[in-house]
């Protein structure tokens, strides 16, 4: 007996790729932000303002004050793999910005109407241009602008039902935006961010450029968790090889909750970093005598070359090199402070 004809392979249209793809870097609403926020942060802006309509899915504007983007490249805007960032695989080893793929506003364009509104320094006006698939829809209008980049995401998901089905039951998206934002927010503190719903007359996260790490947590997750607070740094032994620091706020002994709050940057990116958040909340389990979460607030700086920002498309994970030796290292200087402070903690509470 013969086994069955082999089914015919042939090429997948360029659009169904295209939109496979998008699906990918854009998992969600939120995901949609957080690239439009990191442009906008990768564009020097002091102010990024953002507007969300229906959990995301209905509208998501985000305006900043940045570079702004020159009239002769919004042909090319949002394509697959266009960018400003990098320009040989090379470059990816020491890349600041927070992008470097091309591939975020190219990805909306498949899965969303994007319109784009810029202005660059000395010019009288700016332009507004619509995309869809990757291209322009028309040729960009002037119009009137103030400084740096608005860009307008509409009827995300319109063409991938299912994807829209199930956000649509999942309410929480907004909140998820929320606190991406309140993140960024703890961490550039030098930028003003803003957060709201389409309409809304108040903003749900508000903040003002400050110098103080602690003011910005302060005004960003409230007195409680601000006050509750302890400074934490960590760096390799010896000084002269040094080729990691960590500066932190985490929370001491007071401090109650039930969820574990963590946010963490390396080199400037916000990231995941699941084996160091686990190291840390087994820590705080086996340290403190009640069972509260922390919350931690941590940058770490690393040469480079010694962190893979290239593991996946959304940029969420990244590895770094001699992990296990940073994550004890951390896990020392967290442990050391939490003992400090429980310890002043009963001494206070006998006396
Ligand atoms: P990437 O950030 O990886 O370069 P994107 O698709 O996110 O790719 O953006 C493509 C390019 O568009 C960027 O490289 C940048 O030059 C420009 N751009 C996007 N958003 C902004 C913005 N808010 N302000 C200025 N330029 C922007
Ligand atoms: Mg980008």
């Amino acid at each position: 007996t013969y086994a069955k004809e082999p089914p015919k392979i042939h090429r997948l249209d360029e659009s169904v790729v295209n939109r496979i793809a998008a699906g990918e870097v854009i998992q969600r609403p939120v995901s949609a932000v957080k690239e439009l926020v990191e442009n906008s942060l990768d564009a020097s802006s002091t102010s990024v303002n953002v507007v969300v309509k229906d959990g995301g899915l209905k509208l998501i504007q985000v305006s900043d004050d940045g570079h702004g983007i020159r009239y002769e490249d919004m042909p090319i805007l949002c394509e697959r793999h266009t960018t400003s960032k990098l320009s040989v695989f090379e470059d990816l080893q020491t890349i600041k910005s927070m992008g470097f793929r091309g591939e975020a506003l190219a990805s909306m364009t498949y899965v969303s109407h994007v319109t784009v509104t810029t202005i660059t320094k000395g010019q009288l006006h700016g332009y507004r241009v619509s995309y869809r698939d990757g291209v322009m829809e028309h040729e960009p209008k002037p119009c009137a602008a103030v400084k740096g980049t608005q860009i307008m995401i509409e009827n995300l998901f319109y063409n991938m039902t299912a994807r829209r089905k199930t956000l649509q039951n999942s309410a929480d998206d907004y909140a998820k935006i929320v606190d991406l934002i309140c993140r960024f927010a703890v961490h550039h503190i030098n930028v003003s961010f803003s957060c709201r719903k389409h309409g809304a007359a108040r903003a749900d996260v508000h903040t003002v450029a400050t110098s103080s790490r602690l003011d910005a947590i302060r005004s960003i997750y409230g007195v409680s968790v601000a006050r509750d607070l302890m400074e934490v740094t960590a760096s390799d032994n010896d000084p002269s090889s040094s080729v990691f620091k960590m500066h932190g706020y985490i929370s001491n002994s007071n401090y109650n909750a039930k969820k574990m709050t963590m946010v963490l940057f390396i080199n400037d990116r916000l990231v995941d970093c699941t084996s160091l958040k686990r190291a840390i909340e087994v820590v705080y389990a086996a340290t403190l005598p009640k069972a509260s979460k922390p919350f931690i607030y941590m940058s770490i700086v690393l040469p480079s070359e010694h962190v893979d920002v290239n593991v996946h498309p959304t940029k969420r994970e990244v590895s770094l090199l001699n992990q296990e030796s940073i994550i004890e290292r951390i896990q020392t200087a967290v442990e050391s402070n939490l003992r400090n402070s429980n310890s002043t903690r009963a001494f206070h509470t006998q006396v």
